[in-house]
Parts: C-alpha cells; sequence; structure tokens
C-alpha cells in the first residue's frame, strides 16, 4: 500500500509521501514541490500543473484554474454566480443542476462534471507520488477545507474515485496541520495534565482557517474550528487588480476587464506585486508590455497604500480567532502557541493583526506551503499497516449541527432531534431507536444554515426498509446507526430490527433492551474508533428514546407504551436494508464512465506525448547533427557526403515546420531512421576511432604481461616452476600470435582513411583481448603446490594478473547479500 497525501489547494497542491524513515514532500517533473491546480485542454490533449498554467496566457479559455470551491455546488449557487463573471473560462450545467465546465478538447466543445476537473489534477499527483515511490499509488489522504460540507465532500471522493485513487481519509486542512505539529513534539503533557492549546491558522489563496487543538502526549483534540471562506490571498489580488483597471481607464483608457487575456496577465502581475510588497514597504512598480492594443502600461504602488485598499479584509482576520476562542472557551492567555501556515499568512498586515490579537509572537515552526500534504501523508502512514509510526490518537470536530427529522409513527407529526452539535467529537457514531411497524424515512440536515456557508441545508433522505411489527402486531424496535465518517460526512450507517423471541424452556430470559453481546459489540465499533479517554459523551447517551428530544420521548411512550411492564425476553437482531437519497451523489454508471474516459484521456495524452517526443527526437538530431558535422565527426566524413547529408537535415528541418508538424509518431520515427541511416556510420566511425586505440591499449597491455611472465618462467623462477612446459610453450606462440595480429592491424589502421570503415572494429579487439585470456590464464595461474613459506610471502596464491581471487570474490559475495536482506527490512519506519 502506498502512503501519500495530497494538499489539494484552490491555487497549488503539494504532494507528500512515506519514504526512508520519513515523511517527505516530492517534486514534480519541473523539480517543483508546488503543483498549480490548473488543467489546461488543447487539441490533441490536456495539460495538468505546471504545463497547464503556463498556457494561462494563450490558451486562456481552455485552461480552467480556481475550481476547487465548485465541488458539491449548483450551478445556480450563489457562491458559483458572483465568481462566474471574473472566470476566464465557461462553465455549464451538469444534467444534475451541479457546477461543470466547458471548453474546447479535441477540437470540440466538452463538458466535464468539477469531480472530472479535480480528477485531472489528481491524476498529475497521483503520477507525482509514482514516480517518487516508483510504484503505483491507490491509497491516499486528501484535504479539503474543515467547513466543507457533505456535498463537497461527497464531489471531492468521487474525484478521487475517477482518478483510481482510495482515499483513506478525507483531512481537514487545519486538522492535517495540527498532526503534522504535534506528532513530532516530544515534550507534550501527559495525558492526565492539563493540555497544551494551541490556535492553527492557514491563510490559503481562497479562504481563512482557524483551529484550536489540545494536545496531550500521544493525542489532539481539535476543540473548535472557524472559518472565513471568502477571505484569502485572491481577495487581496482582486483588490490589487480592481485598483490597476482603474487606474489603465484613467491613464491609459485601456480596460483590461474587456480583453480576458489581458486580465489573466494583470491578475499575475498584481500577485507577484503584493508578494513583492511583503516583503518590501517601498514604492514598487508594476509593468506589462504590449499588454492591451500594443500599449505597455506601467503603475506603482507600496505596502502602506495597498494595506489602505485592503482594510476591509483585513478587518475580517479577528472574526474567526475570536469565534475559536469562544467556542472553545478559552481566554487568549490560555494559548500557548499560534501556528501560522498559508502563502497568504506572509502578509506582514495579516501577521501583525493576528499576533496582536493574541498578544504573542506568532511561532512559524511548520513549512507554510507544505504542512497539509505532510499532515495528511502522517494520517496515511498511521492509517497503513505497513508502517509503524508513533501512536497519536486524532480527535476531529463535526463543523455544523446535523439534525435528523423523521415523521412519528403515532402522531402524524414531525420528529427532530440534533443528532451531532456543532463541535461533536467526529469520527462518532450513534445508535437511535425508533419504534415502528412499517419502512420510514429519515432527513438529515444542516440545522444552522445561517452559519452554513452553503446554500444546501439537506444532507441526505434516507429510507429503513422492511421494518415489520412485532408477532404481536405492535411496534418493532429498530436501532439506527448515525455517523459521522472518516470523511466528515454524515451517514445512516446501518439499521437493525430487534427482533422479540419466545424464551427457550430452561434458559434464562434476557432483557430486550440488552441487545445479544455479539450484536451489542458491533454496535460499538464505530464508537470504539472514537475512543479517546473522556471526551466521548456521546457514548452513554446514543439513543434517542432516553436521550434528547420531546419527540423521541413521546415517541417512545406512545409508540410502546407498555414496553417496560413486559417480561424480559430473547431478541435477535435483523439487518435492514436502508436506500440512500444523495443529493448530486453520482450514480455507480456514471461514475464508471468518469472513471473510464479519465483512463483514455490518460492513454491518449500519453500517445500524445510520446507523438511530441517523436517529434522531438528528430528536431534534436537535425540539431545535434548539424553541430557535429562541422565540428566533432567533419574527419570522418567525405565532403561530398557531408554536403548532401547536410542538405538532407536542412530539409528536414524545413520540413518539421511544414508538412512535418503535425504527423503521426511512427512518420517521426521513420524520418529519424531515415537520417540515422545517413548519420550513424559517420558517428560510429567516430565512435571507433575514439575507442580503437583504448582497446588497442589494452590488448597491448595484456600481451606485455603474459610476455612478462612467459620471460621469467624461461628464466627459471621458481615462483612459475610448477607451470607446464607444453602448455607454456602454447601460450608463448598464442602471445606471439596475438602481438603480430596487433601490430598489423595497428599498421593498417594508421594508414586508413577515416572516412572509411576502420580496418578493425573495437569489438573485434575486445574479442581477441578476451580470447587471449580465456587461453592463457587457466595456464599462467595455476596455483603452486602448498610448500611451507616465509611469513609474508603470500604471492604464490595470490592473485595472478588483477583478476579477482575466489576468495576475495566469495566474500565479496557475502557482503552484498548481507545488504539487500537489510534493505528488505526497511518498509517499517518511525516517524522521529
Ligand atoms: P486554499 O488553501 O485556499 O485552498 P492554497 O492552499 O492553494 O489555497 P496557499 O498555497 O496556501 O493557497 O497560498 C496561496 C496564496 O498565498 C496566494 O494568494 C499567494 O499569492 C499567497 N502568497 C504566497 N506567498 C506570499 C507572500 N510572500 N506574500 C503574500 N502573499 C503570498
Ligand atoms: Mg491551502
Amino acid at each position: 500500500m502506498s502512503v501519500v497525501g495530497f494538499d489539494l489547494g484552490f491555487q497549488s497542491c503539494y504532494v507528500a509521501v512515506a519514504r526512508a524513515g520519513g515523511i517527505e514532500t516530492v517534486a514534480n517533473e519541473y523539480s517543483d514541490r508546488c503543483t498549480p491546480s490548473f488543467v489546461s485542454f488543447g487539441p490533441k490533449n490536456r495539460s495538468i500543473g505546471a504545463a497547464a498554467k503556463s498556457q494561462v496566457v494563450t490558451n486562456c479559455k481552455n485552461t480552467v484554474q480556481g475550481f476547487k470551491r465548485f465541488h458539491g455546488r449548483a450551478i445556480s449557487d450563489p457562491y458559483v454566480q458572483s465568481v462566474k463573471s471574473s472566470l476566464v473560462y465557461d462553465l455549464a450545467e451538469m444534467p444534475s443542476g451541479s457546477t461543470g465546465i466547458k471548453v474546447m478538447y479535441m477540437e470540440e466543445e466538452k463538458v466535464f462534471s468539477i469531480e472530472q476537473v479535480s480528477a485531472m489534477l489528481l491524476t498529475k499527483l497521483k503520477e507525482t507520488a509514482e514516480n517518487a515511490l516508483k510504484k503505483p499509488v491507490a491509497d491516499c489522504v486528501i484535504s479539503v477545507p474543515s467547513f466543507f460540507t457533505d456535498m463537497e465532500r461527497r464531489s471531492v471522493i468521487d474525484a478521487a474515485q475517477i482518478a483510481g485513487l482510495n482515499c483513506l481519509r478525507l483531512m481537514n486542512e487545519t486538522t492535517a496541520v495540527t498532526l503534522a505539529y504535534g506528532i513530532y513534539k516530544q515534550d507534550l503533557p501527559a495525558p492526565e495534565e492539563k493540555p497544551r492549546t494551541v490556535v492553527f491558522v492557514d491563510l490559503g489563496h481562497s479562504s481563512f482557517q482557524v483551529s484550536v487543538c489540545a494536545f496531550n502526549k500521544g493525542k489532539l483534540k481539535v476543540l473548535a474550528t472557524a472559518f472565513d471562506s471568502a477571505l484569502g490571498g485572491k481577495d487581496f489580488d482582486e483588490v490589487l487588480v480592481s485598483h490597476f483597471c482603474e487606474v489603465f481607464v484613467k491613464k491609459y483608457k485601456l480596460d483590461p476587464r474587456t480583453k480576458p487575456r489581458a486580465l489573466v496577465r494583470l491578475y499575475q502581475e498584481c500577485e507577484k506585486l503584493k508578494k513583492l510588497m511583503s516583503a518590501n514597504c517601498s514604492d514598487l512598480p508594476l509593468n506589462i508590455e504590449c499588454f492591451m492594443d500594443d500599449v505597455d502600461v506601467t503603475g506603482v504602488l507600496n505596502r502602506g497604500q495597498f494595506e489602505e485598499m485592503s482594510a476591509g479584509l483585513l478587518s475580517r482576520v479577528e472574526g474567526p480567532l475570536q469565534c475559536v476562542l469562544e467556542q472553545a472557551k478559552l481566554k487568549k492567555e490560555d494559548i500557548y502557541a499560534v501556528e501560522i501556515v498559508g502563502g497568504a499568512s506572509r502578509m506582514p498586515a495579516i501577521k501583525e493583526r493576528i499576533s496582536k490579537f493574541f498578544g504573542k509572537e506568532l511561532s512559524t515552526t511548520l513549512n507554510a506551503d507544505e504542512a497539509v500534504a505532510r499532515g495528511c501523508a502522517l494520517q496515511c502512514a498511521i492509517l497503513s499497516p505497513a508502517f509503524k509510526v508513533r501512536e497519536f490518537c486524532i480527535s476531529d470536530v463535526v463543523p455544523f449541527p446535523i439534525s435528523l427529522k423523521w415523521s412519528s409513527a403515532v402522531e402524524e407529526g414531525l420528529g427532530d432531534c440534533e443528532v451531532f452539535t456543532k463541535n461533536h467529537a467526529a469520527p462518532f457514531s450513534k445508535v437511535l431507536t425508533f419504534y415502528r411497524k412499517e419502512p420510514f424515512p429519515l432527513e438529515a440536515y444542516y440545522s444552522d444554515p445561517k452559519n452554513l456557508p452553503h446554500p444546501t441545508t439537506t444532507i441526505g433522505h434516507f429510507l429503513v426498509r422492511n421494518v415489520v411489527p412485532q408477532a404481536s402486531g405492535e411496534c418493532a424496535k429498530v436501532k439506527v446507526k448515525v455517523r459521522v465518517n472518516v470523511h466528515g460526512v454524515f451517514s445512516v450507517s446501518s439499521a437493525s430490527l430487534v427482533e422479540l423471541l419466545k424464551p427457550v424452556e430452561g434458559e434464562e430470559p434476557m432483557d430486550m433492551d440488552h441487545a445479544p453481546k455479539e450484536d451489542k459489540n458491533k454496535m460499538q465499533v464505530d464508537q470504539e474508533e472514537q475512543k479517546s479517554p473522556g471526551d466521548v459523551p456521546g457514548e452513554t447517551t446514543p439513543e434517542t428514546d432516553e436521550t434528547s428530544t420531546e419527540d423521541g420521548k413521546q415517541e417512545k411512550k406512545a409508540d410502546q407504551p407498555s414496553q417496560a411492564k413486559k417480561p424480559k425476553v430473547k431478541t435477535k437482531m435483523v439487518e435492514l436494508p436502508i436506500e440512500h437519497k444523495l443529493d448530486w451523489q453520482l450514480s455507480n454508471e456514471t461514475l464508471n464512465l468518469f472513471v473510464e474516459n479519465e483512463g483514455k484521456m490518460i492513454m491518449q495524452d500519453k500517445l500524445e506525448k510520446e507523438r511530441n517526443d517523436a517529434k522531438n527526437n528528430v528536431e534534436e538530431y537535425v540539431y545535434e547533427m548539424r553541430d557535429k558535422l562541422h565540428g566533432l565527426l567533419e574527419k570522418f566524413v567525405s565532403p561530398p557526403d557531408r554536403d548532401s547529408f547536410s542538405s538532407k537535415l536542412e530539409d528536414t528541418e524545413n520540413w518539421l515546420y511544414e508538412d512535418g508538424e503535425d504527423q503521426l509518431k511512427q512518420v517521426y520515427i521513420d524520418k529519424l531512421a531515415e537520417l540515422k541511416q545517413l548519420g550513424q556510420p559517420i558517428m560510429e566511425r567516430y565512435m571507433e576511432a575514439e575507442e580503437g586505440p583504448k582497446a588497442f591499449a589494452e590488448l597491448g597491455k595484456q600481451i606485455q604481461m603474459y610476455m612478462k611472465l612467459v620471460g621469467a618462467y624461461k628464466a627459471k623462477d621458481e615462483q612459475y616452476d610448477h607451470l607446464n612446459e607444453l602448455e607454456m610453450t602454447r601460450v608463448e606462440k598464442q602471445v606471439s600470435d596475438a602481438m603480430a595480429w596487433l601490430n598489423d592491424k595497428m599498421n593498417q589502421q594508421s594508414k586508413q582513411d577515416p572516412t572509411k570503415e576502420p580496418v578493425v572494429r573495437v569489438s573485434e579487439i575486445q574479442a581477441k583481448t578476451k580470447e587471449l585470456y580465456l587461453s592463457c590464464n587457466s595456464v599462467v595461474s595455476k596455483p603452486k603446490p602448498k610448500v611451507e613459506l616465509p611469513k609474508d610471502d603470500k604471492t604464490a596464491n595470490g592473485p595472478v594478473n588483477g583478476q579477482p581471487d575466489a576468495e576475495a570474490g566469495g566474500e565479496k559475495m557475502a557482503d552484498a547479500e548481507q545488504e539487500t536482506t537489510d534493505n528488505a527490512k526497511l518498509p517499517e519506519m518511525d516517524i522521529d
């Protein structure tokens, strides 16, 4: 399984992986750890990430950006409508009413759902992770803003599925940051001590998120979150763009808002200026050449003026800070540290306000850009059985209160109960009890629409099916489990009917309120998941009939008034099917179709890349050979051949810009082969000329060595007196033949015209060297029979002619094996 975390940002994304015992943010194909959240559509392929961003000016209508917040929103949604006019690309309505984008792709007008667009981005991020890990990636953790509602979350999960990812958890961005902060801290208070309370602030491109979190050794508990979903770096860019639009209208009579391409350039330049102003408070210029109608424009601004213009935005910083403190019932003095992350938190005015609010210096111990991705990767490592990560328990919160509505069986009225309060611990399951005779519907909704950053309050409709009355005709007891899962998504996850059984003679009767042990365990699984000492109040009061609303109580009394007086009976739990109706949930068929289409588009991109690579190979070869024909290779080609090859290269270059501009991959492959037919022999002659002398020298060295040995043998050197005379005579002959061969070939080669085939090829010389070695070495390296040697004379059994002796080789092998075994143990890691 892969351990990967993706920060799916509004402006840019980061990928972190677990590797070599730690978490690492990895770079994309441009060696950049930041991948822009851009997808660009072309006539033959898509570009994603940095390649797409580079097309934002040239192909602006078909380059999509800033789409993160369209997840789970209708095209008629006020947010979508409000940003629509500032988009350079077109939006389109999907059949379900949700938001899609309309672009020209493969020379056709196409509409893609927002899930498909995010899936494209995820495909790129997945590829980045795969390149880093050198293995397929599926399991991952993906970040979302903490204020995303169910619709938005489900839409991101669908996007992950389209991209072939198995999202183990959608993690709230601020929670990912808290994990990245807490897991490495060695000095957190013990579990029974007062926790350390830290505030985290993330100001990204599109939103401002704050969370307050309590840390103890081995656990983090998010206490509260707050946000301004319409305050981010892009809103400051907007201030600058508006300012310069006004300036240019006045100064040059040019309105950038009338020309998408000019507007895109202005956004880019304003963002750059904004970043420069973070580091510099003097007057700074903004220059754009050939902006509109061939006019160069200039402007100037300084930080003071910028902050004045942004006063409205800056005044919104304190709201969410105050809000988290109030929710968590904390005072500023209770806060141990304030950690800031997110690109836009680098603005001095923002930092000043946060710091002033808390009355303390801000901490920037985390990497402002990468903390979210790193937190996600850490969470993925915790969830992965393949990694050993320090025990760390993460308790998040439900951001918006969730209620359940039902029609009462008795009163014909409506029942209603807030099942998850704001800031309730999550993930979490609760069991509700109903008394019914027939299938019944439930509706989940957000019960505080005023504070919901989304116009749709409905979460989903659920129908508990197959409910039948008890044998006696009375209402049956139905236990319904509701859950906010690891993704922060609500569901009615299961339901069961408590069937009363006739007591069997001789057996102890059981209280029906205590389900058989097996089932009870089943019910509690999810609650156990949540378990962290002292923070699960819902665990003891999970049932509506005991816990909460008037309706619930009425219902119990009315539906089953005599229940308590009944004799104790044995029960059996019967699992009930649940029908879900979730708005905009992509159907399985649609999802499968999208998965298939994504696969096709990936393939198309791959083919187009291969085609382009084939074309580039031709181009590169033309340039390389043209250069070399008049340099390195000049000596190895006759002037007439060089001229005809040169003109062929020139023709090819022209062809590449004309008929050859847009050809099939095979055409380029054939073209390259045609050129290489001419170029390769020249190249080979050059290589032979380079390598030939080295091969000759190698053979010469070997001949010399054997000659020396034969000489010593003949001179009766006692070191060699064990060698066989007949064999040594043969060696001598072979050596002198080789010598004659060498001299002859070298002589011929020195007279050979370098524009012609060499007399002898490097491979032949090497073969000769090997042949000589094979026939002589076994003779001369025969070990001398064991005799008592003076202590330091080890040469007799030592290596002959530099070949490693068997024993040394053996030892090396053993070392290598040791290494491989050690490597095999690697997958466990301890994140320290
Ligand atoms: P979101 O969190 O809203 O999904 P994101 O994660 O893509 O968006 P970040 O990468 O955290 O956003 O931040 C990007 C924003 O930070 C941009 O508006 C960018 O201009 C801004 N930014 C980055 N560096 C600086 C800087 N030095 N000064 C001011 N703003 C900066
Ligand atoms: Mg972000």
